[in-house]
């Protein structure tokens, strides 16, 4: 396959290290990979969390009551 027949890079695929030239190594159709969300193969994002910060939660004691 020629470099001619692959679709160009969006501007989304800036800053991704697989970009070769004027299209992507990895994908036909960079702007279909981004249609429906992040190309999966993008080097240059991170992947975004959708798990809420964890609070490192300091153990309540439990309080024992001596009955009786
Ligand atoms: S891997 Fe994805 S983000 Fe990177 S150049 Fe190809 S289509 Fe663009």
């Amino acid at each position: 396959m020629t470099n001619a027949e692959k679709q160009p890079i969006i501007k989304k695929c800036i800053g991704c290290s697989n970009i070769e030239g004027e299209v992507c190594r990895v994908w036909f159709s960079p702007a279909t990979k981004w249609r429906t969300g992040n190309c999966p193969s993008a080097t240059h994002i991170k992947r975004e969390l959708s798990e809420p910060e964890q609070k490192v939660r300091v153990g309540q004691q439990k309080q024992k009551k001596k009955l009786g």
